[in-house]
C-alpha cells in the first residue's frame, strides 16, 4: 500500500494507523516547491522524516516537482495562467497525476490518502452548488482499480471530523506542520468548511449525514450511475497514463507548457522572435 503524505496531521496520523495495524505502507510525498514565507515544502518534508526516523522500517518516496517537472508549483501557476494564475489548479491535478503514477509503476494495489469527513463534505459541497456531475459521480471513499490504469484508491478517515484526526495526532505525539499551505488563504474549499462548521455547530452531525446520505443514494439508488458508465479513458501517448482527453493528457500539456514558457523567458532571442 502508498500513503500519500503531506506532513500534515491526517496523512500522518492515517501512516501511523496503517503501521500500527500491520499494513506493509510505505509513505510518498509530492514536494511542491512552495515556500510561502514559512518554508511550506521543506518543513513538510522535515516533519515527515523525522516520523520515519521513529519508525524503522518505514520507507519513503519522494517526488521533487520543481526538479522533476522544471518549476516550483507556484510558478508553474503563473507561467500557464491555468486557475487564473492561483496554484490550486494545478498542484491539484499535478498531485493526482504523480500519485497514480507512483503507485501504479511501483506495483502498489492501493492509494491511501488522508482525507477526512470535513474534506469530504467541503468537497460534495463544492460539487453540489456547481453540479459537477462528473465529480460527484467519482466521489467515494473506495474507487476501484481500472484496467485503464487507474490505481485503486481508499480514504480510510473519511468518517472522522478533522478534530478527531488532530486529536490522535497529539495523543500519540505525532508531531506535524500546523502551517496551512500559504495558498489555502482564500480557497473556495475553506470557505465551505467555514459554512459546514456553522451549519455543524446548529445541528451536530450534519456534516456526517451529508456525506453519508449522498454515499447511500449513490449505492442504493443508483444516483449518479450513468455518469459514471459514461466516463472512458485511454492512454496518454506520451506519459501512458489514463485521461479522458483525445491525445496527450493535462499533465503533459500543461508542463510542456511551462517549460516551454521557462525556456522562451531564459531565451529572449527565443521570445522576441515569437513575437
Ligand atoms: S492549498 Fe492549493 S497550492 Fe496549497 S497544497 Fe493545497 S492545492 Fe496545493
Amino acid at each position: 500500500m502508498l500513503v500519500a503524505v503531506s506532513g500534515g496531521k491526517d496523512s500522518l496520523a492515517l501512516w501511523d494507523v496503517l503501521v500500527a495495524l500491520g499494513y506493509q505502507a510505505d509513505g510518498l510525498y509530492i514536494k511542491l516547491g512552495i515556500d510561502g514565507g514559512v518554508r511550506y515544502s521543506d518543513q513538510s518534508l522535515e516533519k515527515i522524516e523525522a516520523f520515519i526516523a521513529a519508525r524503522p522500517g518505514a520507507r519513503l518516496t519522494v517526488v521533487d516537482v520543481p526538479q522533476e517537472l522544471g518549476a516550483p508549483i507556484p510558478l508553474a501557476a503563473q507561467l500557464t495562467r491555468r486557475g487564473q494564475g492561483r496554484p490550486c489548479s494545478i498542484c491539484g491535478m499535478s498531485r493526482r497525476h504523480i500519485m497514480n503514477r507512483v503507485a501504479h509503476d511501483g506495483g502498489y494495489d492501493v492509494l491511501a490518502t488522508g482525507h477526512n469527513l470535513d474534506d469530504e463534505a467541503a468537497t460534495l459541497m463544492g460539487n453540489t452548488l456547481s453540479w459537477q456531475v462528473g465529480y460527484l459521480a467519482r466521489q467515494h471513499p473506495v474507487l476501484p482499480a481500472s484496467d485503464d490504469g487507474l490505481v485503486r484508491k481508499v480514504k480510510p478517515f473519511f468518517r472522522f471530523y478533522e478534530r478527531e484526526t488532530a486529536a490522535y495526532a497529539l495523543v500519540c505525539g505525532i508531531d506535524y506542520v500546523y502551517d496551512e499551505c500559504p495558498y489555502a488563504v482564500g480557497a473556495t474549499s475553506i470557505y465551505y468548511k467555514g459554512l459546514l462548521n456553522q451549519l455543524e455547530a446548529d445541528r451536530p452531525g450534519a456534516k456526517l449525514q451529508f456525506v453519508l446520505s449522498f454515499l447511500r443514494a449513490k449505492e442504493e439508488e443508483g444516483a449518479f450511475a450513468q455518469a459514471a458508465s459514461e466516463v472512458t479513458l485511454k492512454r496518454c501517448p506520451k506519459c501512458g497514463q489514463p485521461t479522458a482527453n483525445d491525445g496527450e493528457c493535462t499533465f503533459c500539456r500543461t508542463w510542456d507548457r511551462v517549460r516551454e514558457r521557462l525556456a522562451s523567458q531564459t531565451h529572449p532571442q527565443t521570445q522576441m522572435e515569437a513575437r
